[in-house]
């Protein structure tokens, strides 16, 4: 009886696992479908200088639109890519085109870019962040390579080098997702970063009693300013969390009440008709503004 069992236990979990499998293979499939036939595309959603309401960067964010399964979110197929070299080809893409577009918008806004910790560990990133720079002319210091904690995972030695080569090109380097992972405070004191970007999580309960998010987001601005960077609250959505971050010292927030991420030829609309400005009036609010 229970080799029956047993053996029944694994031919469902066999075909379980077959079909996951095959799932996966058909993302990757497509994904690389997409990246070859312009399915893959980049949208971007503005960081704002809250003491004046000023656009100083975009976040550029992949998005894929499924011939079938319609938007797929990038929290599912990041990491399905990031389980393949697809990875690799999928962060240069978004660099590249990223940088293309930056090129239409005032010299003086930035372009952040997310960077996998997988692509990171590649020996060769560097050289494709330094060919990216040179195809396209941008001046380095306005792109922003977002990296996470994750990136400490990897071989110790590939990692300082990557980092002092990055440096080197003068791109500017940002710690995402600030708080979730290991936060460990030596990853501060090493690695070269510009900017900490405060997780939306803390965002999400800052504004609930007897929650320490709002305590913790009051130091980790302290710490990011002590320490010469710059910090980006994201994934502001309501008044009252902005009321709160911004009197926590929020210098740059990037979130729903400002904007969602819009597709580059809503940005150049909004350039051609006039400012980088924003009130913060919610989700759907960053429209082109007619003058
Ligand atoms: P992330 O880098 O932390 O990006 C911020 C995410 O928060 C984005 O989700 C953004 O749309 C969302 N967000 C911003 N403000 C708000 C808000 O007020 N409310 C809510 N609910 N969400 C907000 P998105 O675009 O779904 O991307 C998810 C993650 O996928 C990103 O997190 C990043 O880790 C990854 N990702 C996206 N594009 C790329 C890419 O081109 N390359 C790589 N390697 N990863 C990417
Ligand atoms: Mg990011
Ligand atoms: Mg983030
Ligand atoms: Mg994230």
């Amino acid at each position: 009886a229970a080799k029956n069992s047993g053996r029944g236990t694994y031919r469902f979990y066999s075909v379980d696992l077959k079909d996951e499998e095959t799932e996966r293979q058909e993302l990757l499939d497509d994904m690389r479908e997409a990246l070859a036939t312009g399915g893959m595309e980049m949208h971007y959603q503005p960081v704002v200088r809250t003491k004046d309401n000023m656009v100083v960067g975009f976040e550029a964010l992949m998005r894929w639109e499924h011939p079938e399964r319609g938007n797929v979110s990038p929290g599912v197929f990041i990491p399905a890519a990031e389980e393949s070299d697809l990875i690799n080809q999928l962060g240069e893409f978004a660099l590249r085109r990223a940088c293309e577009d930056a090129l239409a918008w005032p010299e003086t806004v930035r372009i952040a870019v997310n960077v996998s910790a997988k692509q990171f560990a590649n020996k060769g990133f560097p050289a494709i962040v330094s060919q990216v720079l040179e195809d396209t002319g941008i001046a380095p210091d306005r792109v922003e390579l977002e990296l996470t904690e994750t990136v400490f995972m990897g071989d110790v030695d590939v990692t300082d080098e990557t980092f002092r080569i990055l440096k080197g090109l003068g791109v500017r380097l940002a710690l995402d997702d600030f708080g979730t992972g290991y936060s460990s405070l030596s990853y501060l004191r090493s690695a070269p970063f510009d900017k900490i970007k405060v997780d939306k999580s803390f965002v999400d309960t800052c504004t609930q009693k007897n929650e320490n998010s709002a305590k913790i987001i009051t130091a980790i601005i302290g710490l990011s300013k002590a320490l010469g960077m710059d910090t980006t609250v994201e994934g502001v959505e309501a008044f009252d969390q902005f009321d709160l971050v911004t009197e926590k010292g929020a210098e740059y927030i990037q979130g729903w009440i400002y904007s969602k991420a819009r597709p580059q030829a809503d940005i150049l609309e909004y350039i051609a008709n006039g400012g980088f400005k924003i009130e913060p009036s919610g989700p759907e609010t960053y429209r082109p503004e007619r003058r």
